[in-house]
């Protein structure tokens, strides 16, 4: 088979020459002056060969030429005209066409009784071309004998397929698939119009590879329908044109890539710098033609912005004949401006003239570009260095602010021990200005000597020091020299600064005027003096009072008991009553002065505390308070496993006051129930004694520790109001506290609850890690 033309339509190429000859009818073309042609169908039909009859009409019966004859002189003059007239050898009339041929021409053309599916077929066949006629489902009634040529099948396997077969595999120009229900015969079945010069390829099985088809369809309308009932389909091989046209496309393409891709452009000029002939490379790149580069108009696809410096520098490199070295942007073909480097190096003569200049361009854009984000990276950073730098001024400015603002001296130190930074406070401090701190050397400057004047050297230093070791440092009693003279006593803190090496770089000194707290201080210390003296003349005068006043009270008790004994007799019953007044009265002021005696007795100079076993004192307590005990009107329990650390003197008459005023102060009619326990918490031990009492009111729940206060008459319960003032003093001589909880009565869960602390014993297993498993076993260390 034939192919048509790369890019014509199935009928494009056919002219009108072709289309006579390929024609199946017979057909005749006559000029005016006789001369005439045949078509192959006439010479087949009518048995003459072109020219060699001098007259036409002799190929037909007489009668028919004469017909004919008049036809063509009608024809001549421009006129159609169809007759019927019988062919040589026919029995069927013919239908004969005269047309117009051009000027002094007519054509004849006869139309005997054939099928004109079958001539359409014939002439395909005769075109090259590939036809086929499908019924409404789109199966294939009819095809000509090219048809299955061009696509590869017989003529069994073509006939019967519709356009929705499967196997057809039609693709696009760009590979898509090409699904049957869109291939043109099936569209122009089902729109009615026809579809003209579709690209299509489809797999020729018989050649194993892809054929491009150009495919028109034409739908056929039954007269009086409105849906075409069928669909005529030509179609040309196109593959040969395809594919030099892919060919073509392929290599272009790669031969532009290879020119982006390496970018490297090679010219010559001659010794004047003009390009010497064609520029393949110079054309690629930037679209020049020949006409416009040899013209002199090759620095037209220079940048503007570039050319005045370019051009300069190649008159310099033309006149020194030295290498031609600079950058600019040069467009490419598509008017994109790239980055080039170019080079040209004189190429010399025998005789040292420059005969010619070789030059190159290489794209740069790859380092622009790189250029470019260093660029970009360089502005980010900046950026971010501006506003870390913003960020840190204002750091600055807000801590020159604390800074001047505090009430503490601060200094900056370098690591020479240089004054850096002072702030008003420092200055205020030590009577300079800021100005004249800064710069100096500190330690000349305010730390020169000791306190009581002798010099400081440099190496005593502990500020110098950090600066050396890099520690911290606090110092509490340190001497700066005022600008007047005066020694100035402060406590500092010490802060090295480094480097991000590590290096100590100097050090930030803050500084506290302490005169004022030593002042303070010291009158604190005066008062805490004076009042211990007083305290101690108090207790003297308390001491001394009852131990000189126990002497004439024993004199007047003595007295009045005699008295009583030798003359009572001899009194009457109201001198007796008097005298029995006298001597309670004695009695109780023993009482009174006893108990001051002791208070004031807790606190002076004694033993020094040991371990006392609360359950032994306890112990003791219930034995010496054996009588109200074992009447049974009153229990006292007990679990206080604590060791404490004590003077045994004290403790005593501790427990025996608050047991006995939980034994003593006992609602009517209930039997007193006292509890005592203790538990641990850290060095301290807390003991409870808890009684089933009257309580206390809340009110007088801190005045019951007062010395002489009493809440009862002397009558309803006993005592002088002494008790709980010297507990008191005892648990607060060893360090501890004393308080109560109380609901009174008549409140149902009445009773008091003493609560105070005493130092813990320390932790014998800690001491000796061996007894350690006894003191274990032993539940009251549990
Ligand atoms: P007194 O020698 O009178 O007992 P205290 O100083 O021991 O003096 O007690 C002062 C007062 O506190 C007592 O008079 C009593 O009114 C009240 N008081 C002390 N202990 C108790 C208690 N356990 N229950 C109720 N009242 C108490």
């Amino acid at each position: 088979m034939t192919s048509a033309p790369a890019d014509s339509s199935a009928f494009a190429g056919a002219d009108a020459a072709a289309l006579l000859s390929a024609l199946p009818d017979p057909a005749v073309w006559v000029r005016a002056d006789g001369h005439f042609a045949l078509n192959t169908a006439a010479r087949e039909r009518l048995g003459a060969v072109d020219g060699l009859a001098q007259n036409w009409a002799l190929l037909f019966s007489v009668a028919a030429a004469q017909e004919l004859r008049d036809a063509v002189a009608q024809a001549l003059r421009g006129k159609v005209s169809c007759l019927s007239v019988t062919m040589p050898g026919a029995v069927a009339p013919a239908l004969a066409t005269i047309t117009p041929a051009g000027p002094g021409a007519a054509l004849l053309h006869f139309r005997e009784s054939h099928d004109p599916l079958e001539v359409a077929l014939e002439i395909m066949d005769r075109m090259g071309l590939g036809m086929t006629v499908q019924g409404a489902d789109s199966r294939i009634l009819h095809a000509n004998t090219l048809a299955p040529a061009i696509l590869g099948l017989s003529p069994e396997q073509l006939t019967g397929r519709d356009s929705l077969d499967p196997r057809w595999q039609a693709i696009h120009p760009d590979g898509s698939a090409f699904p049957g229900e869109t291939h043109p015969s099936l569209v122009a079945l089902h729109t009615g119009q026809p579809l003209l010069d579709v690209p299509m390829g489809v797999f020729h099985p018989a050649a194993g590879e892809w054929r491009w088809l150009t495919v028109t369809a034409i739908p056929r309308r039954a007269p009086g329908m409105n849906r075409p009932q069928q669909v005529t389909t030509v179609f040309a091989d196109v593959t040969e044109g395809h594919r030099t046209r892919e060919d073509l496309r392929r290599s272009e393409q790669r031969f532009r890539s290879l020119v982006e891709a390496t970018s490297q452009i090679v010219f010559s000029t001659d010794a004047q710098g003009h390009f010497d002939g064609r520029q393949p490379d110079w054309e690629a790149f930037t679209g020049q033609s020949p006409e416009e580069y040899l013209a002199g108009r090759g620095g037209e696809a220079i940048h503007p912005g570039d050319l005045i410096e370019s051009a300069r520098l190649w008159r310099e490199a033309l006149q020194s004949g030295s290498v031609y070295d600079t950058e600019h942007r040069l467009r490419r073909h598509d008017g994109v401006y790239v980055p080039m480097r170019i080079r040209a190096v004189p190429v010399l003569n025998e005789d040292g003239g420059v005969r010619e200049w070789i030059g190159s361009y290489t794209d740069i854009s790859a380092v622009r570009g790189a250029e470019a984000a260093l660029r970009a990276l360089n502005a980010e950073l900046e950026g971010r260095v501006a506003v870390r730098t913003q960020e840190l001024a204002e750091v600055t400015r807000f801590s020159t602010l604390l800074l001047t603002a505090a009430g503490e001296g601060v200094f900056g130190l370098d690591a020479s021990g240089r004054i850096t930074f002072a702030n008003p406070a420092a200055a205020r401090l030590l009577g300079y200005s800021v100005e004249r701190l800064i710069g100096s050397q500190q330690h000349a400057l305010i730390h020169h000597s000791h306190p009581d004047g002798t010099p400081y050297p440099l190496a005593d230093c502990p500020i110098h020091q950090t600066l050396r070791d890099g520690q911290n440092r606090r110092l509490e009693h340190e001497v700066l020299w005022h600008a007047t003279g005066h020694a100035v006593p402060v406590s500092c803190v010490v802060t090295p600064l480094f480097s991000e090496t590590g290096a100590v770089t100097g050090a930030v000194l803050m500084v506290q005027d302490i005169a004022e707290r030593l002042r303070s201080q010291s009158l604190l210390q005066d008062a805490i003096e004076d009042l211990e003296r007083s305290n101690a003349d108090l207790e003297q005068f308390a001491y001394v009072a009852s131990h000189d006043l126990q002497e004439p009270l024993r004199t007047l008790g003595s007295y009045a008991e005699l008295l009583s004994r030798r003359y009572g007799e001899q009194l009457d019953g109201r001198a007796n009553q008097y005298l029995g007044f006298m001597q309670d009265a004695a009695g109780r002021m023993r009482g009174l002065i006893q108990d001051l005696l002791e208070f004031s007795r807790v606190g002076r100079a004694g033993s020094a505390p040991t371990p006392l076993a609360l359950s032994d004192a306890v112990q003791a307590v219930a034995h010496s308070m054996g009588a109200a005990l074992e009447s049974g009107q009153a229990t006292l329990e007990w679990d206080t496993p604590h060791t404490v650390l004590a003077h045994a003197p004290l403790i005593a008459p501790l427990l025996t006051n608050l047991i006995g005023n939980g034994l003593k102060f006992t609602a009517p009619g209930q039997p007193a129930r006292v509890r005592v326990g203790s538990r641990q918490d850290g060095e301290m031990v807390y003991i409870t004694v808890q009684d089933n009492g009257i309580g206390i009111a809340h009110e007088y729940q801190e005045r019951v520790f007062e010395i002489f206060q009493r809440l009862h008459r002397r009558e309803d319960y006993a005592g002088n109001g002494m008790g709980l003032a010297i507990c008191r003093k005892i648990v607060e001589h060893h360090g501890g506290t004393l308080w109560l909880e109380s609901t009174p009565l008549p409140d149902p869960d009445h009773g008091s609850t003493f609560h105070f602390t005493l130092p813990a014993a320390p932790d014998p297993r800690r001491q000796d890690p061996q007894q350690q498993d006894s003191q274990r076993q032993d539940p009251s260390h549990a």
